[in-house]
């Protein structure tokens, strides 16, 4: 599909809309009495420390809702006001956080059910209204919405336009788009829809296999098969890895995606000298500034002395994952939690999920004696729910 023909003809319909209805300031002002909290603005005015008997806690200096995710979800809230009486839909979770969504069910919002990758459209209807989250959606799930006469309502963050933008580049000058993100997840299913020849790597453990399948050292066959579901149709390594550019998922870990990007640079420079280098190899720029952010203060935060660290936010969060990702490789124990209710604060347990592990439930978590305990959360949590969890924190270190 031509994907930047049929988003100009999408563009121009009068059953599009990505800017609101012009009343997203009050949108916006409900969402911040909806979400925002007292304790964390105080907390924050005290240089993001919070000292409460034997327990000091200290917060990053950013963390939580990034603009995309304010703007996403300030949107869908106008799209309820501006449409009372119609069915309106989402094509995913609007964020990735279950009480933001839960908020939208309660307004009469119907969310689209996926079995096994395959959204089931069946429901939607001519008419209907249908909301794209903030991490997009693929293009041909927008022609489909569009052929079928729904009025679309994107709320896609323009971070993740930019790496669409990207991809679509790479696609015209003939390069492969290779990803940086997790080949299932939302955003980058949506990246590949607009890519034309691609293939998505994981982790520099991944990148270095196709560094070196580039320089001559790998196995056709064993590279088809650990790729094929990362990678486009009919994905040649021999044919498709002369000329690449790098893109991203915008939530992987930053130092990550720059390590692939001079990894990618130095491969292609090896091969084809510094003549010819542009001409297989594209720079890029789509790493999203609050993630850049939130992963800045983060390291911050781990350098602090801490006992623990409470990491907050959906577990299907790409960038909430590498924040807990970054207080593990500091070795520093901590807890990915999704909601408050993880918290037992009368029996001193927590239940989180451990990286790449299943649910656990931990008793005594929070130790005797003077504690420090790290806080932070992914784009996608409002600042009430961190307000939740330290007020947890809080009884329990009244008790033990
Ligand atoms: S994390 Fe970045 S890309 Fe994602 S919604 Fe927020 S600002 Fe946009």
């Amino acid at each position: 599909m031509d994907t930047q023909a049929f988003k100009q003809t999408l563009h121009k319909s009068d059953r599009y809309n990505r800017r609101g209805f012009g009343s997203a300031n009050k949108r916006a002002q409900a969402l911040a009495e909806a979400y925002q909290s007292g304790l964390i603005g105080s907390i924050r005015d005290n240089g993001n420390k919070l000292n409460y008997g034997r327990l000091k806690v200290k917060i990053a200096e950013a963390f939580g809702f990034c603009w995309g995710v304010e703007r996403a979800v300030a949107m869908a809230y106008e799209t309820r006001k501006h449409y009372p009486n119609e069915r309106i839909w989402i094509t995913n979770e609007i964020i990735h956080n279950p009480s933001v969504n839960d908020h939208l069910r309660k307004m009469d919002v119907l969310f689209i059910t996926e079995e096994q990758g395959v959204k089931d459209f069946a429901g939607v209807k001519d008419g209907d209204v249908v909301i794209l989250p903030a991490f997009g959606a693929t293009v041909q799930d927008m022609k489909l919405l569009h052929d079928r006469g729904c009025h679309i309502i994107d709320t896609t963050c323009p971070w993740v336009s930019k790496v669409w933008h990207t991809v679509e580049k790479h696609k015209k000058h003939t390069f492969t788009s290779i990803i940086h993100g997790k080949y299932k997840h939302e955003e980058t299913l949506a990246t590949s829809s607009f890519a034309g020849t691609y293939l998505v790597v994981f982790d520099l453990k991944e990148a270095n296999y196709v560094a070196n399948y580039i320089l001559g050292k790998g196995n056709r066959e064993e590279f088809l098969m650990q790729f094929s579901k990362a990678s486009s149709h009919g994905f040649d390594p021999d044919k498709d890895l002369q000329r690449i550019g790098v893109a991203n998922q915008t939530t992987m870990l930053k130092s990550e995606t720059e390590e692939i990007g001079r990894l990618f640079e130095k491969t292609m420079l090896r091969k084809y000298g510094p003549a010819e280098l542009n001409e297989h190899f594209l720079a890029f720029n789509t790493i999203c500034d609050a993630t850049e952010e939130r992963q800045g203060a983060m390291f911050s935060l781990v350098d602090e002395p801490l006992d623990l660290m409470v990491v907050i936010g959906g577990y299907n969060s790409s960038n909430t994952t590498h924040l807990q990702e970054i207080a593990v490789s500091r070795g520093i124990r901590s807890f990915h939690i999704d909601t408050p209710e993880r918290i037992g604060e009368d029996t001193n347990t927590i239940t989180h999920m451990p990286l790449g592990g299943e649910l656990l439930t931990e008793e005594d978590f929070l130790p005797m004696g003077n504690i420090n305990v790290g806080i932070t959360s992914g784009a996608s949590t409002p600042d009430r729910v961190v307000e939740h969890v330290i007020q947890k924190l809080m009884k329990i270190s009244e008790k033990s």
